[in-house]
């Protein structure tokens, strides 16, 4: 039988959709249209699943272009994905080895019995819609893209000004990860995340994996952390190194070619 994920109503007319704990993804749904936030890796019909809650006409955007944000766009007519995030470098994240791979090695979804043997094949492949900027006016509620670069050169933060909720994506949280290819500097990144510690005063902040929500103390102390790398550091080192800060499992993993912007 054909596996669907949980969804749970987050607010009014906003849904969280656990792809069986590969990543979060967002549904919000307007009085006119719906708005997917992120697609997961693609080992389950999303489709069906949003269509289960609306039947509007959607629109599907990602807070990033990484393997399990747009993993699933093929599914899809097209993802609109911020414009530094549809780089060669992204696209090979809609193939299906890099998904299989993904898939494979997620811990969560193994617990959730999904793995390699569920990513599922789009003929058509997938198609990224670049964006410079974002607004999708849902009737009754809008949704705008924020740039918020750090995690990836192209992340975004999606703001539900009706609800008060911000969808950030994978760029603040515990173990954030600012090592990989594409990601921006650790300088680059903080302005970003002091962004959304202000706005978490005001809404609700909801990321891509693990526990949806963000807490406001915890985006408070990854932003210090952020700001001890910065004033621990003179310059970038020649050649790359993985470090982490603080050296807990949850600390910042940077790379120390990548901390101040050249
Ligand atoms: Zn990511």
């Amino acid at each position: 039988m054909e596996k669907l994920p949980e969804i749970n109503r987050i607010a009014d007319g906003v849904y969280l959709i656990n792809e069986f704990d590969g990543a979060n993804c967002y549904l919000a749904v307007g009085c006119e249209k719906a708005l997917l936030i992120d697609c997961g890796t693609g080992v389950c019909d999303l489709n069906a699943a949003v269509r289960r809650v609306t039947d509007l006409p959607l629109t599907v955007a990602a807070t990033h272009g990484h393997v399990d944000h747009i993993g699933g766009a093929g599914q899809f007519d097209g993802v609109f994905v911020r414009r530094e995030d549809c780089r060669a470098l992204n696209r090979i994240q809609t193939a299906v080895p890099l998904r299989k791979l993904f898939a494979a090695t997620s811990g969560g979804m193994k617990q959730r019995g999904a793995g390699a043997k569920d990513v599922r094949r789009y003929p058509g492949g997938a198609r990224l819609i670049p964006f410079d900027g974002f607004r999708a006016d849902l009737g009754g509620k809008t949704v705008e893209a924020r740039h918020t670069p750090g995690h990836t050169r192209g992340s975004v933060a999606f703001v539900d000004h009706e609800d008060k909720i911000v969808f950030s994506g994978d760029n603040v949280c515990d173990a954030l990860w600012l090592h990989l290819p594409g990601a921006a500097s650790v300088e680059r990144w903080l302005p970003s995340a002091r962004w959304l510690y202000e706005m978490s005063g005001r809404y609700r902040v909801f990321w891509g994996h693990r526990t949806p929500e963000l807490d406001r103390e915890y985006i408070g102390q990854v932003v210090r952390w952020g700001e001890e790398i910065l004033s621990s550091n003179k310059r970038n080192t020649r050649l790359p190194r993985f470090a982490r800060w603080p050296d807990r499992p949850d600390g910042i993993l940077y790379r120390t070619d990548n901390i101040f912007d050249d």
